[in-house]
């Protein structure tokens, strides 16, 4: 049998041409989408999403008061300012990023519905020749780019999580994960069970709790959550005083990346301390008739797993006023009605809304083949958790599981068209990276460390992700203040890259 690139490579198919090929328009691609425009102005590049819109995360969900959980100034792009709350709703992101499409042209470079199968590198053209299809026809389209720049996101949007318990079929009511919330379900006047904690079961809880009959969340395990005004009040006086919006955005960011630092030092340093404050927050909103254990009071130090940000105390306050019920157990079996718990309590519901995560996706579920050999990203090493041994001219952005993705995902477009002119002037059509002699030894370790940061989506995902190494080159530093020294002084003349 032809393989597709096979097929691809004889040329007897309609095939546009790039420079650069991004995956994906969600954050992470329409930032790169500018960075390209602006900063390679003579260069082509496509950007191919396989939603009807751009928007990537924030197109893709739907549930009731979806919103944010980093503050825009530092979510928001560093090059387009944020004037307004700090925590945004979708739609509020959804018209920032539309701005940003507009303002600089960027709408048609960028072709909807168009998901990707496979992408084959060849040794021989020192291209990427990528097969997608066209979602509402079935239509094959054909491309290659140079370059490969992968901003699909880390988990699948065409489907989320949810375990396996028994009896689901059993069940009589409506079953909805939050990735996928009809728009027209009616939860008004309706007894609900949210499964499982995390930042949108708390944003998703206060948007529905008060038109319920009664909501319970029911987690396995507690998380923790800070809680504060939807208001940066550095930013509110600076604008009383007129300064610049671009100002404004780059002193407010500066200020929250340091005060976010301080922060995250203090959890290693003074684990319990800050445990203690982030829980005596939720006590001051619950007030004496709550008790917060165990609800609250998660078994693990702060943030081992994301901290979720609870604007106005919403979620509390709806627990507050009666009109949503904490469980802290494991779910043994669903019914006709509802769950019965390990404890053997039972809660019956007309809808089970289950917001237990994601799939992982790597690579964006593209079949991967370089000079006709399946890629298998395991095998590989992540160079700074953005390119990979023996993968040429491609970059991933995986953003800051503790910070704003999109800080990491502008420092690494700047770095993207850094590497590209970088090549030109070289005149190398092909990048790689490879270890070096001194690395040969270096152990290998998981992609992330599972003692650093645990979510379950990622301990799912860890057997298929690249591997990292014991030396700062090669891992994801997960660290935006070490990045923001290193990313942008990469000497690109290390031994480290491979060109040719
Ligand atoms: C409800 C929710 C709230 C969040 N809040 C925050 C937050 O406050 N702060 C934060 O830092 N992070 C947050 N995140 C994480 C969030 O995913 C990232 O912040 C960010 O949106 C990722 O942007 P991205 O562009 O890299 O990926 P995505 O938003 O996932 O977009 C990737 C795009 O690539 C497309 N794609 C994937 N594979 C293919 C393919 N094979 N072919 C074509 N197109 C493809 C997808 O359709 C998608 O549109 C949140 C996540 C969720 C689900």
């Amino acid at each position: 049998m032809t393989s597709v690139a096979t097929e691809h490579k004889s040329d007897d198919i309609a095939t546009e041409e790039f420079d650069v090929l991004i995956v994906g328009a969600g954050v992470a691609g329409v930032g790169g989408a500018y960075h390209l425009s602006t900063q390679r102005p003579n260069g082509s590049f496509v950007v191919l999403e396989s939603q009807e819109s751009f928007g990537g995360t924030w197109w893709s969900h739907n549930y009731p008061g979806i919103r944010s959980d980093s503050d825009l100034h530092t979510y928001g792009y560093k090059f387009k300012p944020w004037t307004g709350p700090p925590i945004a709703t979708a739609e509020e992101i959804l018209k920032y990023m539309g701005e940003v499409i507009d303002e600089n042209d960027l709408a048609s470079h960028i072709r909807y519905n168009h998901r990707i199968e496979s992408a084959s590198w060849s040794s021989e053209k020192n291209k990427w020749f990528i097969q997608a299809e066209l979602t509402d026809t079935g239509e094959k389209k054909y491309f290659t780019a140079n370059f490969l720049w992968m901003c699909q996101g880390y988990y699948r949007h065409s489907e989320g999580y949810t375990p396996d318990w028994p009896e689901m079929d059993s069940y009589q009511g409506e079953i909805v994960h939050t990735e996928a919330w009809p728009k027209d379900l009616v939860y008004e006047g309706k007894k609900v069970i949210v499964i499982g904690s995390g930042a949108s079961s708390a944003t998703l809880i206060p948007a529905i709790a008060e038109k319920c009959e009664h909501v319970t969340l029911v987690q396995r395990s507690p998380i923790y959550y800070s809680t504060g005004r939807n208001r940066d009040d550095l930013a509110e006086t600076l604008r009383e005083l007129d300064v610049d919006p671009d100002w404004i955005h780059e002193i407010v960011r500066r200020k929250i990346l340091r005060d976010t630092a301080i922060f995250f030092k203090r959890t290693l340093e003074k684990p319990d301390e800050v445990r203690e404050e982030l829980l005596n927050g939720i006590r001051s909103v619950l007030g004496p008739d709550h008790e917060i254990e165990p609800h609250f009071t998660p078994d693990y130090k702060p943030w081992r797993q994301r901290v979720a940000y609870v604007p106005d105390a919403d979620f509390f306050e709806s627990i507050k006023a009666g009109h949503v019920s904490v469980v802290t157990d494991e779910i043994e079996t669903f019914t006709e009605t509802g769950v019965v718990l390990k404890s053997g309590e039972t809660h019956d519901a007309d809808i089970v809304v289950t917001a237990t995560g994601f799939n992982m996706n790597v690579l964006g579920d593209i079949d991967f083949t370089i000079d006709d050999e399946p890629l298998v990203l395991s095998d590989t090493v992540t160079y700074r958790g953005m390119m990979f041994t023996g993968v040429p001219n491609l970059l991933w952005v995986f953003g800051y599981f503790r910070g704003s993705w999109t800080y990491r995902a502008d420092l690494l477009a700047d770095f993207v068209c850094r590497l590209l002119t970088h090549m030109e002037a070289r005149g190398a059509p092909r990048v790689e990276v490879s270890l070096r002699d001194e690395d040969k030894n270096m152990e290998l370790l998981p992609w992330q460390d599972p003692e650093s940061f645990n979510p379950s989506y990622l301990l799912r995902a860890m057997p298929f992700l690249p591997k990292s190494g014991a030396k700062p080159e090669w891992h994801h530093s997960q660290d935006y203040w070490e990045d923001t020294q290193v990313i942008p002084a990469i000497d690109l003349d290390g031994d480290e890259f491979i060109y040719q």
